[in-house]
């Protein structure tokens, strides 16, 4: 053993990221209060943050607007009463991904790409998510817990390409990803590696140097897919994230969910996918809301989805147009909703 090597030696300091990750705001109360709003809202704030925590990064917080209960960010931070209402086709997992493991930790539904659950941490706890059913915890991640998951991705020659996902993957240090995609690139059929995260937009400090170094130089073609869904949560700090990341030649592509109240018109969205493009960053999909109980208030109906779409596919360049889909159980790949109609 030689622990004190230049490659193995841990960091003395955390990396900055995880300090200001360790920040983020934790309870409703702070929320209301930094950002100057009615306590009156506090009650039923508090009632939400007990089925599942309010978590939201600081500098999230600071690209809300003051005073605005109907700020699209917070919108999709802070509980409300409407998260109590129950519905009957709202449940604990829509889309079936229980059932659906191959190995610990891999979802392999599609073909030619297997999803790997690297973690079940996050870094904001955004209320329309699947995640609010499960109390993931950091479990996933101990130190040999992927050995069973690359075993089976090492055995599947035709799979072309592993998403990392969570959870959010990035909510994991470097010095565990490194190796990580490094073990990924040792798999011969492997040819893409894709991260899903969400941590760029909400904490862009977290694409640093050890980020950039393995993503740069895996021999692996590296593919990041965000999820912003409003054209705010895209500041400054978020562009030089994503000016690094391509600069590593990172291709940059983003998952919105469609939210009803946060980003239901076409104004809402034209002004996403443009601020995207300026980022250097292509709209992928736009997802229809998983049914997950508690978050009814977020539903957009499928009619009013597609309208939608139509309207923007009248108004914008086809690369700018998110594909609208639908996830549901037991299907062989998303279903996009303005090809595949019914009724
Ligand atoms: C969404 C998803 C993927 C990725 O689908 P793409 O259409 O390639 O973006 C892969 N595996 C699972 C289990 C998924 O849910
Ligand atoms: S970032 Fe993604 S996985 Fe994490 S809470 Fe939000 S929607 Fe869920």
């Amino acid at each position: 053993m030689t622990p004190m090597s230049a490659t193995a030696r841990e960091p003395v300091t955390p990396p900055a990221w995880q300090t200001e990750l360790a920040r983020g705001f934790r309870r409703p109360a702070e929320l209301l209060e930094a950002l100057a709003l009615d306590p009156g809202l506090l009650p039923a704030a508090e009632a939400g943050h007990r089925d599942f925590p309010v978590r939201v990064p600081r500098g999230f917080v600071r690209r809300m607007r003051p005073g605005d209960p109907n700020d699209p960010l917070l919108r999709q931070v802070l509980p409300l009463a409407a998260e109590q209402t129950e519905a009957p086709d709202f449940g604990a997992d829509p889309v079936g991904d229980l059932a659906a493991q191959q190995a610990p930790g891999v979802l392999h539904k599609y073909h030619g790409r297997a999803l790997l659950v690297a973690t079940g941490a996050c870094a904001i706890n955004c209320r329309y998510c699947f995640r609010r059913h499960f109390p993931y915890g950091d479990a996933h991640a101990a130190r040999d817990a992927w050995q069973p998951a690359l075993a089976y991705l090492r055995h599947q020659s035709g799979l072309r390409e592993v998403i990392l996902s969570g959870g959010d993957p990035l909510t994991l240090p470097d010095r565990r990803l490194g190796p990580l995609a490094g073990e990924l690139a040792a798999i011969p059929h492997l040819v893409r590696l894709r991260v899903h995260s969400r941590l760029p937009v909400v904490l862009p400090e977290r694409v640093d140097d050890e980020l950039l170094a393995w993503l740069a130089g895996t021999r692996l073609q590296p593919v990041m897919v965000l999820h912003a869904n409003h054209a705010n949560e895209l500041d400054g700090e978020v562009a030089s994230a994503c000016r690094r990341l391509r600069e590593a030649g990172v291709q940059l592509l983003n998952q919105a969910v469609l939210l009803r109240g946060i980003n239901d018109t076409a104004d809402a969205q034209s002004e996403l996918s443009e601020r995207l493009f300026t980022l250097g960053v292509l709209p992928y999909y736009l997802h229809q809301l998983d049914r997950v109980a508690g978050a009814t208030h977020f539903l957009v109906p499928e009619d009013e989805a597609r309208e939608l779409a139509a309207a923007l596919a009248a108004r914008l360049p086809g690369y700018l147009v998110p594909q609208l889909m639908r996830e549901d159980a037991g299907a062989p790949a998303k279903t996009p909703l303005t090809t595949a109609r019914h009724g």
